[in-house]
């Protein structure tokens, strides 16, 4: 007999692993199933994001950064260092590492708050009066109850039908987190967020990245200006980055990769790569979950239809993360998961999209929040704009790293921030004052009156939102 729970959640990722906790924790019997293994067979709770995105990405891109900097970076502080080799097998050992102890971490944040494992598959059955019947297969072999479902099975990448991900030659995030050797040349197909992350960590370890990318606008999804200066210094690392691309026939040999392709003037060419990583989008998830025995409803593209409460179109079938609607991120994935579990107990849970940060962890990072200049203009805002360069910032340039700005875009009559874009050093962690300033709805003029620690980066941030009203101190 299925073993009944007030809560079973789908899926042990960001949104799935922060729902079971939350609703544990404001009292509910809850279930979380999930399938992912780790090496040994083993469960690897926490998703594409600590198995396979966020967590590894981040790891490999801290160490890359390391191996570049005391090459290259370390000199001009009267640092020199001779003969730096790589050691690529402790960098992804490493890197490993840091995968097991978020796996770890969850499996022990669930025992404490006495959420259920179970480690396999789960398909939706039936739905009878005690709830829906999951059947949780490989290696589990059960089935559970659940009053209320929360599904939470993620996103897959999307493979070019041409060139199916082989995790050799064809890489999606999961072979390019995990190559053993440095390729001499690496293509990389798809200049967005894991595109450039991924091309950049290989760049930094000695490959030679070429990034293929449809679309005429460089990041068409940043604020014009951040993303024209962002370019401007991923080209001058030695990126090569070709916008506006048609990728024709792609051919996989044993030891290689040919890719033709259209260049935006339309002249042919081949790339030929030792590795292709293809990082074109994502595609929900809901392989094996059976949605149709109990009627759960998907969209046209596979995303399961929600409310703006993450409502599923049945009763007590709840959805959140990658797998719905809007931005494909762990922090919206937890921030919807956190909400449905508090609207499950009758609480208000929100979630204001209009506030969720953006971040690329290139270097220089990128980070954003709100809306762009353009998106301002085509929606015909009036709007005040206000920017100010790092290499003006005390800490930056003691740091050594003086390269991008920080910008902001107020309410032309109101003052209240609209957006704040940032491209420079440590972008993903000044983002959170502004985050924070939109969520209290905040004028430019408040961050501009705040008292910012100096010498800091984010007294830039100060600075833009002074230059907003032409008042820089520019010191
Ligand atoms: C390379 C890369 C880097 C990234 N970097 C960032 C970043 O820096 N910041 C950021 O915010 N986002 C990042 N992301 C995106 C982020 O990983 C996702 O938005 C996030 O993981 C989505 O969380 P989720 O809970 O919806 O789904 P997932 O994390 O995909 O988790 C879903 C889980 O459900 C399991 N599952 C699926 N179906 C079933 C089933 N039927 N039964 C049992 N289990 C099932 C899956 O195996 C998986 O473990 C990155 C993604 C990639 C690929």
């Amino acid at each position: 007999m299925a073993k009944n729970f007030d809560v079973v959640v789908i899926g042990g990722g960001p949104g799935g692993y922060i729902a079971a906790i939350r609703a544990a924790q404001l009292g509910l019997s809850v279930a979380c199933i999930d399938d992912a293994k780790n090496e040994g067979g083993g469960p690897a709770l926490g998703g594409t994001c600590t198995n396979v995105g966020c967590i590894p990405s981040k790891a490999m891109l801290q160490s890359s950064e390391h191996f570049e900097h005391v090459q290259h970076g370390l000199a001009d502080h009267g640092v020199d260092v001779k003969g730096v080799k790589l050691n690529l097998a402790q960098m992804l050992a490493r890197k490993n590492g840091v995968v097991k102890q978020n796996n770890d971490g969850i499996q022990y944040l669930f025992k404490k708050n006495k959420v259920t494992f179970l480690h396999g598959r789960g398909a939706f059955v039936k739905v009878d009066a005690e709830g829906y019947e999951i059947a949780v297969s490989e290696p589990a072999s059960t089935s559970v109850k659940g009053k209320h479902v929360i599904v939470a099975t993620g996103s897959n990448p999307r493979a070019l039908p041409s060139a199916p991900f082989d995790e050799k030659l064809v890489l999606s995030n999961t072979g390019a987190l995990a190559i053993e050797a440095v390729p001499k040349k690496l293509g990389v197909i798809g200049a967005g967020v894991i595109g450039l992350e991924m091309g950049s960590v290989w760049r930094r370890l000695g490959a030679e990245v070429t990034i293929l990318e449809a679309m005429p606008n460089f990041l068409a999804a940043a604020d014009e200006q951040v993303a024209k200066e962002a370019h401007k210094l991923f080209v001058k690392q030695g990126l090569a980055i070709e916008m506006g691309v048609k990728i024709g026939d792609i051919k996989v040999g044993s030891k290689d990769v040919t890719v033709e392709y259209a260049d935006a003037s339309g002249a042919a060419h081949k790339l030929v790569v030792d590795k292709l990583i293809v990082s074109i989008g994502r595609v929900p998830n809901t392989n094996g979950l059976n949605p149709d025995a109990v009627g759960l409803k998907l969209d046209e593209r596979g995303f399961v239809i929600v409310d703006e409460h993450c409502r599923a179109n049945l009763p007590n079938v709840w959805a959140v993360g990658d797998v719905v609607r809007g931005p494909m991120l762990a922090h919206k994935a937890e921030e919807e998961g956190a909400a449905v579990a508090e609207r499950i107990v009758g609480q208000h849970g929100h979630v204001n999209f209009s506030t969720i940060p953006w971040v690329i962890y290139t270097s220089p990072e990128i980070a954003w929040v709100g809306r762009t200049e353009q998106q301002l203009k085509a929606d015909g805002v009036a709007y005040k704009a206000g920017s100010f360069p790092f290499l003006a910032n005390g800490r930056a340039r003691a740091l050594g790293d003086t390269s991008g700005l920080v910008k902001f875009l107020a309410d032309a009559k109101t003052d209240e921030i609209l957006g704040v874009h940032i491209v420079g050093p440590m972008a993903s962690e000044l983002i959170s004052e502004a985050v924070v300033a939109m969520e209290f709805r905040a004028s430019a003029e408040d961050i501009a009156r705040i008292c910012h620690a100096h010498p800091t980066l984010s007294e830039a941030t100060k600075e833009a939102a002074l230059a907003v009203d032409k008042r820089a101190l520019n010191f």
